[in-house]
């Protein structure tokens, strides 16, 4: 179980840029690796060799004491937490940049199921993953980047939830699913449950796809 907390550790060096603290550290112990990242990683110490993160709305605990009630004596499982706990941080990480997306999705919270099934969605899908990472560039972000300016086929210079949501001028827009109510899944295509998380998901990949050919004619 220690053995997983310092691999953890060390994953999470390997991954995300070091606190100034972490310069002291040639002779750093595992003791003060465990008990300053992994607050990190999972949010909360709570006490002595215990920590919490947000897991799934509820509050998941993990403690390396074997006389505390959070005690995880399934490696398995406490595997999963860290991961879990990892996930939860990047998700919040991304929350808190200026990205219009991260901008659009403030207020979402992190939850297990949904990421668990953005990640089978997009896992041998390369267009599902660019659309669910953040992978799109609207007409008008483009523009505001190159000074090129790119309409939509309905005149407008475009932003993403236009180009997806709106446009009176895609074709088979009678086959356009409804606007998702949830913000991850309008702008990042992340399924929440819905019967028709993977029609929404289709329809998203097809808008970007229709968007990048007319961004990128083949030469006459
Ligand atoms: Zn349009």
């Amino acid at each position: 179980m220690l053995q997983t907390c310092v691999s953890a550790v060390f994953r999470f060096l390997q991954h995300c840029p070091l606190p100034a603290w972490t310069k002291l550290s040639v002779s750093m112990c595992f003791r003060f690796l465990i008990n300053q990242i992994l607050p990190y990683w999972v949010a909360y110490r709570t006490g002595s060799w215990t920590w919490r993160h947000p897991d799934d709305g509820k509050t998941a605990s993990l403690a390396l004491d074997p006389n505390n009630s959070a005690f995880v004596p399934d490696i398995d499982l406490l595997s999963h937490r860290l991961r879990e706990g990892f996930r939860a941080y990047c998700y919040t990480k991304w929350q808190n940049t200026n990205r219009n997306d991260a901008d659009m999705c403030r207020e979402v919270p992190y939850l297990e199921k949904s990421c668990q099934a953005a990640r089978k969605l997009s896992s041998d899908n390369a267009r599902a993953f660019a659309i669910m990472t953040g992978g799109c560039v609207s007409q008008a972000c483009l523009q505001n980047r190159t000074g090129l300016p790119i309409a939509c086929p309905c005149g407008q210079i475009s932003t993403m939830e236009h180009e997806i949501w709106e446009c009176p001028y895609v074709p088979d827009i009678l086959n356009r699913p409804r606007t998702p109510s949830n913000p991850i899944q309008m702008r990042l295509g992340w399924p929440v449950g819905s019967t028709d998380d993977e029609a929404i998901l289709a329809w998203m990949i097809a808008c970007r796809k229709r968007s990048l050919a007319l961004r990128y004619k083949p030469p006459r």
